[in-house]
């Protein structure tokens, strides 16, 4: 009885459908609690401006949590900043690319990261990105960190070297379910292994060690030694903490799949014994720059919010616009023009938008049923961006057009709502009459038209005819 009455209410919703890294196929959507989702999404390595790359993968997410909104569920989302642990080699070995920019800055490893999680909450900022309810630092949870290795060598998963604890990924049967890979790849990838000391090459640092010879900034006293954590561990123990130890949802782009989002995945399931420790991978697809290259941070790529965006007179929210006309999944390609496409397609629906009158009516349940079944269907943007432009095309009221279009924008957030001069609330009595002129305008019967001109003024309101439709302001 008690399923039945959960079931019930989950299914309040339209389904959402969303692609699940973890099956490989579009999976329906249901959370663990009805009505409630926990959603990790892992935030950046704060050693440098965010590009524009990093940026589409965020925005993605936000389109994510925002259809979650639109279909009533509450979300529960944490965020964390990397700012100790992420190497320069991936697999662990070289320098710590926070210490690493802070000797290049000739500032400290605390204030690189701080100033660079402050540059990335500026971006997100200027996309309309909603913050997390929770953002949490690497370097604020290292008791935490600490915890999940004792957890884990208790349970046998844990090796010491030279240079730190290991996670023996050789324990975990499943440990490439995630990326699908085959065991032939992996020692295809052994071949360029630098640490000879690691039991199988796919095992990661749970802990290293501070170098001897150099002294860092950020260490930590351990049980095992003065040390910090390795890059993987801080997702894994921040999102058990605060979403507990299964959740809903986990997000990145597809470069985190067959490193990062395996590792995470190994040594949550062999700390709790708990699976799945997540029930929905969903991961977006890269920026390219042209040619084919990931944008990347490491590579010098510096197309940033700034560079690109602000520093040409350019609403950077036309780059949120763009993200929205490729699927998520699809690699995007950036080149020179993309800037320019990005800015007309944003500024023409902007003025179709700003043309529609400053009447807000009714929401049409027609089109707004197309646009839920075309983001509940793994947030299919490129389809739900068509529903708007036919919707503006088609022939309802332009006041319900608006209301229709600003109702979308709850999940697109391109701040359409921006364009509207002198948003008036307007008496649902005196709407009647403003739709009824509209049918008679229509119907080319002027009489009555004007006749029902009089009794809106009759109400306060003072209605003109514009080449948009009617326009309506307060007396
Ligand atoms: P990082 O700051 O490098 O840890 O990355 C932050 C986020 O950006 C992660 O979710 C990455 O998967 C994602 N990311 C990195 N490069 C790209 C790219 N070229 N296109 C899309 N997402 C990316
Ligand atoms: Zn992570």
């Amino acid at each position: 009885m008690f399923n039945f009455l959960k079931q019930r209410k989950t299914n309040k919703n339209s389904p959402i459908y969303l692609y699940n890294t973890l099956t490989r196929k579009k999976d329906l959507f249901e959370p663990i609690k009805a009505g409630k989702v926990g959603m990790y999404t892992c935030g950046p390595t704060v050693y440098g401006y965010p590009h524009l790359g990093n940026l589409r993968t965020y925005v993605f997410e936000d389109i994510l949590k925002r259809t979650l909104f639109y279909n009533d569920y509450k979300v529960n989302h944490v965020m964390n900043i990397t700012d100790v642990g992420h190497l320069t080699n991936d697999r662990d070995m070289g320098e710590d690319k926070v210490e690493k920019e802070a000797q290049k800055e000739g500032k400290t490893a605390w204030e690189i990261a701080e100033f660079y999680a402050k540059a990335f909450f500026d971006d997100e900022k200027y996309l309309n990105i909603i913050k997390p309810n929770i953002v949490c630092r690497a370097t604020d949870n290292i008791k935490e960190q600490i915890k999940m290795i004792q957890t884990l060598e208790k349970k046998g998963y844990t090796y010491k070297t030279s240079d730190g604890i290991y996670f023996d990924t050789s324990k975990v049967s499943d440990y490439t379910k995630l990326s699908g890979q085959h065991l032939e790849e992996l020692k295809e990838g052994a071949r360029v292994e630098i640490n000879d000391e690691k039991q199988n090459h796919t095992d990661f640092a749970l802990w290293k060690f501070s170098p001897t010879d150099s002294k860092r900034e950020m260490e930590w006293s351990s049980p095992y030694g003065i040390g910090f954590p390795g890059w993987h561990l801080e997702c894994s123990a921040m999102s058990i903490k605060y979403l507990g130890e299964q959740f809903d949802i986990h997000c990145g782009a597809v470069d985190f799949i067959n490193l990062h989002h395996t590792n995470e995945l190994a040594q949550s399931e062999s700390v709790t014994g708990k699976k799945p420790w997540v029930k929905y991978w969903i991961h977006g697809g890269f920026l390219n720059l042209d040619g084919g290259r990931k944008m990347s941070k490491s590579a010098g790529d510096v197309l940033t919010i700034s560079n690109i965006f602000l520093n040409k007179g350019i609403n950077p929210l036309a780059f949120r616009f763009l993200t929205l006309t490729t699927h998520y999944r699809k690699p995007m390609d950036w080149s020179d023009s993309s800037v320019v496409s990005a800015k007309n397609g944003y500024e023409n629906l902007l003025s179709k938008i700003s043309n529609l009158g400053n009447i807000i009516g009714k929401i049409n349940s027609q089109w707004k049923e197309k646009f839920v079944s075309s983001i509940n269907d793994d947030l299919n943007m490129p389809q739900a961006m068509a529903v708007l432009n036919e919707m503006v095309k088609s022939d309802i009221l332009p006041a319900d057009k608006l209301a229709t279009a600003l109702d979308f924008d709850k999940v697109l957030g391109l701040k359409l709502c921006e364009v509207i001069q002198k948003k008036v609330e307007i008496p649902a009595s005196v709407l009647v009459l403003v739709d009824e002129r509209e049918t008679a305008r229509k119907g080319q019967n002027w009489a009555k038209s004007d006749e029902l001109r009089d009794k809106i003024r009759e109400f306060g309101y003072e209605v003109k005819d514009t080449p948009a439709g009617q326009d309506i302001k307060k007396l």
